[in-house]
């Protein structure tokens, strides 16, 4: 069992490619049924064997339902019984000429996104042995009239259909992991490992034309007594409407990341102190104007420049908590921008010095 199943990793795998493929396989279901329609061009019986290989498929599916998880022994035991099934109709419509031959490459395509290396390369042995034992076994059968041109190509197509529609749920099925990767869940703003490659990208162009680029940080105000007062639930519910008002607020190019429970840092390249100050006031009216789920929030925030280049994530974060602890300290609801040379990690933290602009104290 432990050869089957693999780590943790080999199983988590296996669970969400399991899930992943539902559809498809309710796909192959509705497939099956239409083999029904082949009863003239290849007789009843063969059609029955076909039906019955669906059905098993089927039945696979079934049972992981019923068992509520995704089950290696299961889905191990259902493509042995599919790729037997699938040998006796080679043996039975030819051998080596066999239209069918094709379709043995389905279900081992489908082992091989949920299995690990050893049990897949056992697959695909014990399908070669099938097959092999099939077209040996036909030879010494007398030899059967060959199957219209047309099953051929109707067997062709099933595969290429198969091998379509699950390479196109790969492909979703990567690009959802790498947004898992970088997103934020409750929000949808980027997470805190994102912002590592964001800054670099923005700072490398600073470095190239001299130009600047700003971080805002941001933190809701007595956030901790929204969620003591009216719950847990309704605090997410801020959270993500925050969220969303922040990212209104902003223009292309300029990011939001959520960097910790109720703490974001927006990252603006190309930005210097001026433009920076002003967006986190925009962000800052963009949140007290109306309450968010339904109560009135307010952030602080502070702001910090890098000019060509100079410093580093750490130091400008630092720099930015200490605007940001400024703004707390003076009141709340208002944005405090760091001294210009505060950037470098090694140089004394600045003195933060609070922006009047509209701050609401
Ligand atoms: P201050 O104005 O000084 O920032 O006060 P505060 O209450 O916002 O600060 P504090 O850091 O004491 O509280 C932050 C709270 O945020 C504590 C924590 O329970 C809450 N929190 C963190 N992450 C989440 C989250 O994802 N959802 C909810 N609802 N609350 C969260
Ligand atoms: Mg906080
Ligand atoms: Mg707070």
């Amino acid at each position: 069992m432990r050869w089957l199943r693999g780590g943790a990793r080999d199983r988590t795998r296996f669970a969400d490619m399991c899930l992943r493929f539902r559809r498809p396989y309710v796909f192959g279901g509705a497939v099956t049924v239409a083999k029904l329609a082949g009863v003239p061009w290849v007789g009843l019986p063969l059609v029955l064997l076909l039906v019955a290989g669906g059905l098993t498929m089927a039945g696979g599916v079934l049972l992981q339902r019923r068992l509520r998880r995704p089950s290696e022994p299961v889905v191990a035991a259902t493509f042995v019984l599919l790729q037997l099934n699938l040998a006796v109709v080679v043996l039975l419509t030819g051998g080596a000429t066999s239209p069918y031959l094709v379709l043995l490459t389905i279900p081992l395509f489908s082992q091989a996104v949920c299995f690990r290396p050893p049990v897949l390369v056992t697959g695909a042995a014990l399908t070669f042995l099938f097959a092999g034992l099939a077209v040996l076994a036909a030879d010494a059968l007398p030899a059967v009239p060959p199957l219209p041109g047309p099953v051929g190509l109707v067997a062709l197509a099933a595969v290429l259909t198969c091998l379509t529609v699950a390479a196109r749920y790969l492909a979703s099925a990567d690009l959802h992991s790498r947004d898992e990767a970088v997103l934020d869940p409750m929000t949808g703003l980027y997470n805190r490992l994102t912002l590592a490659d964001r800054f670099t990208q923005a700072q490398e162009e600073a470095a190239d034309d001299g130009g600047s680029l700003a971080l805002v940080m941001c933190d809701v105000d007595h956030f901790k007594s929204i969620n003591d007062t009216h719950g847990h639930d309704r605090g997410d519910q801020v959270l993500i409407e925050l969220a969303r008002r922040l990212r209104r607020s902003l223009r292309a190019g300029d990011v939001a990341f959520r960097v910790g429970g109720e703490e974001f840092v927006v990252l603006l390249p190309g930005r210097d102190g001026a433009a920076a100050v002003q967006i986190a006031e925009r962000m800052r009216l963009a949140v007290s104007a109306e309450p968010l789920a339904g109560l009135p929030v307010t952030i602080s925030s502070g702001v910090v420049v890098a000019t060509g280049g100079d410093g580093t994530l750490g130091g400008l974060l630092r720099s930015c908590d200490a605007a940001l602890y400024a703004a707390k300290a003076a009141g709340r609801d208002r944005v405090v921008a760091a001294a210009p040379s505060s950037a470098g990690p090694d140089r004394p933290l600045p003195a933060p010095r609070p922006v009047t602009l509209g701050s609401a104290g």
